[in-house]
């Protein structure tokens, strides 16, 4: 039975160990802040199959497309060239013509640029508003933050230019004191590993003095590990506001405190969190 906050769609996992004062907030972007790339789980996965197919031309689509879904799943968080990097191996294990983990993360890009410019257009021509293209609730955490002056700083395996680019298209590039992090290109490496630490030392963080906000498994193992408060966001993309079962399952697997389906509920999120130790 899972438990929740009272009158809330809040889901306390396991109890946090309580801070003096919650200090750093590391937040994720893409589903957890970001809606702009919603759906890119869709276009990865199409381009995928079709890059698997064409390498095993004889194998069950089904079994392709749950081995494609398999790679975008386990490294959501990762840099998108992990990705790709799976299935370049995938079509070399098979021994067809492969291309690298580069090419076609250039390809998939392609694919999603098409998607991400039909928003920002909308955004522009005024037919959607940026909290259209925002998990609901996500300005009111941002808010909530800057109020109790907690450093926040945005990580994300999306390219830095790109989330900068976004993140100022959604008017919040100014909400990230603690610096914004992306994925750079080789041979510079990036992961939210790295930003954790460095984040650690900079501020003397001991544990539950920083809290980490994200929708994949990679920020919600990294947080646990140093000792974080972690918020896994399990919001469904394409119907902002619901819960997504899977994502759900995948950030308790990973070891998140507390659940909640989109940012909407602050009042009963910092009450709890700042609530005295029992
Ligand atoms: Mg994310």
């Amino acid at each position: 039975m899972a438990t929740y906050l009272p009158g809330s769609r809040i889901e306390v996992v396991r109890e946090i160990r309580r801070p003096a004062r919650i200090r750093v907030a590391l937040l994720d972007f893409d589903g957890t802040l970001s809606l702009i790339r919603g759906g890119w789980q869709t276009i990865m996965l199409e381009l995928m199959v079709d890059v698997l197919r064409n390498a095993a031309p004889g194998e069950p689509q089904e079994a392709l497309r749950a081995e494609a879904m398999r790679y975008i799943v386990e490294l959501t968080g990762e840099p998108t060239i992990e990705q790709m990097r799976a299935l370049s191996d995938a079509v070399a294990r098979r021994g067809a013509e492969v291309e690298s983990p580069e090419a076609y993360k250039e390809r998939y890009l392609e694919r999603l640029e098409g998607t991400i410019q039909g928003r920002v257009d909308a955004l522009e021509a005024g037919t959607l508003a940026q909290d259209d293209l925002m998990v609901p609730g996500a300005t009111g955490l941002l808010e909530e933050l800057a109020r109790r002056r907690i450093a926040c700083c945005l990580a994300s395996g999306t390219d830095h230019d790109q989330v900068v680019r976004e993140a100022g298209i959604l008017g919040i590039a100014h909400c990230f004191d603690a610096g914004v992090y992306g994925a750079v290109a080789a041979p510079s490496v990036f992961s939210k590993a790295q930003v954790l630490a460095e984040l650690r030392q900079r501020y003397g963080l001991a544990g539950p003095d920083l809290l980490v906000v994200g929708d994949g498994p990679v920020e919600i193992v990294e947080g646990e590990r140093v000792g974080a408060i972690t918020v896994g966001v399990a919001s469904d993309e394409t119907h902002p506001g619901r819960l997504d079962a899977d994502k759900r399952a995948r950030l308790i697997a990973a070891g998140a405190a507390l659940i909640v389906p989109d940012l909407t509920e602050q009042t009963q999120l910092w009450r709890y969190l700042e609530s005295p130790a029992k």
